[in-house]
């Protein structure tokens, strides 16, 4: 038996890993399953997986949950600290798939406790970069990347030193608006954002694999994760979304991970890390499949990887401002208050326009975000 908690268990990744646990039910003992707004759902799964606790982001839900839960024997908490409680709870293994910087705060918990955590939520990783490596370093944490890209980097470069990497190379779909011309591009509705080619996923992520701005935190988070200099990082479109990522020699052999388009591949390998399990998903049929292509991104129409870049390479706060202001900008285009093509420029805008000193520890990174947070909102207002 082994121990499980789902930080964002409602959600997209929540969903993926409960199915995985479903199919092996005897294996795991759910602990924590923590939601924000969904609490039918989050009530409804921790009864099926018998959680120790329930808990919900937002304080106001907390009667709503306790009913939801009578009679079950689960606990019900609620509230931004009940969350950091509940991920600072022992379990051997916590899938951090909160979306967005929300996340931050409770993977932390995970990771001080040094616990073993599946990682999803890359805006976490993005923002708080070095303070999140030195907590992960002190606690003797293990971080297990869930990305599939980084799954995929993380499986290539097993039982090989980085130092003879030569080049990392991420994979992107491209997402749904890929063969668009500028001129269309202004006009892409939400809607149209959300429904991705090639992956289900949450409508926040989603958009950011139209933008391509999820690229762009990726490289961030492989830059951490990875550690080999941000010139041996590149990005590559490829529109099949079945080499997953591909990690070069310096001998000149190029290892590539490939599989279906489906997270539970690369969530299978974390939760079985370091064996492997069954997974439900087709095996790949590359006959069926034909042809795998490959191209250089477009960063005139898609200027959002550049501004990772540039983000990355500045280093200190640079990654949190980036992401935050992202997150705004997302959430005001989701919400139809501007068109697609302002999400990288407000972000743009909102780089040029504020640059904090390094956070030195978590409270410095929620401060960033914070402020990054309320200046991407004041530039939004119509002077
Ligand atoms: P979803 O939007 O589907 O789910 C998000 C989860 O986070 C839900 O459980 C949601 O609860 C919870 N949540 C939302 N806001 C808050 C908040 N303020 N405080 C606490 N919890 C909150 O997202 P995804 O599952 O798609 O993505 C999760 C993370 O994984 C993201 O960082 C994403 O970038 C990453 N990821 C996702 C992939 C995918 O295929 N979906 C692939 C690779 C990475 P509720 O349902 O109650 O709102």
């Amino acid at each position: 038996m082994r121990s499980i908690s789902i930080l964002g268990a409602t959600g997209s990744i929540g969903a993926s890993t409960l199915d995985l646990i479903r199919r092996d039910r005897g294996r795991w003992q759910v602990t924590a399953l923590t939601a924000n707004g969904n609490i039918a759902e989050l009530a409804r799964l921790a009864r099926e997986f018998s959680a120790q606790v329930a808990v919900t982001a937002d304080e106001a839900r907390l009667p709503e949950l306790r009913e939801a839960l009578a009679g079950s024997g689960i606990e019900a908490a609620a509230g931004v600290d009940a969350l950091v409680e509940a991920a600072a709870r022992p379990a051997d293994l916590t899938i951090a798939a909160i979306v967005g910087c929300a996340g931050l705060a409770p993977t932390m918990a995970a990771i001080e406790r040094g616990g073993t955590i599946g990682l999803a939520n890359k805006e976490a990783l993005v923002s708080a970069g070095d303070v999140m490596l030195g907590a992960v370093a002190r606690s003797g944490a293990t971080l297990l990347p869930v990305d599939s890209e980084h799954n995929a980097i993380f499986q290539c470069l097993a039982g090989n030193d980085s130092a003879h990497v030569r080049m990392i190379t991420l994979t992107a779909s491209g997402g749904p608006f890929r063969d668009w011309p500028q001129e269309r591009l202004v006009t892409a509705t939400p809607a149209q954002a959300v429904r991705h080619p090639n992956w289900n996923m949450g409508a926040k992520i989603s958009v950011d694999s139209a933008t391509m701005f999820n690229k762009g935190l990726e490289l961030i988070e492989a830059w951490h994760l990875f550690q080999v200099g941000l010139d041996r990082l590149r990005i590559l479109v490829h529109p099949q979304s079945i080499v997953h990522s591909m990690v070069e020699y310096r001998d000149g052999s190029t290892l590539a991970q490939l599989g279906p388009s489906d997270m539970r591949v690369p969530l299978a390998s974390v939760l079985a890390w370091p064996e492997r399990m069954d997974t439900p998903c087709d095996p790949l049929d590359l006959a069926a499949i034909g042809e795998l292509s490959f191209r250089m991104p477009d960063e005139a129409r898609f200027p959002a990887t550049r501004l990772a870049r540039q983000a990355a390479e500045a280093g200190g706060a640079m990654p949190a401002v980036l992401n935050a202001a992202n997150e705004v900008a997302v959430a005001a285009f989701l919400a139809g208050q501007i068109g697609f093509t302002r999400i990288a420029a407000h972000v743009e805008d909102v780089l040029s326009r504020y640059a904090p000193p390094a956070p030195d520890c978590l409270a410095d990174v929620v401060a960033v975000d914070a402020e990054a947070r309320h200046r991407a909102l004041a530039l939004m207002e119509p002077a």
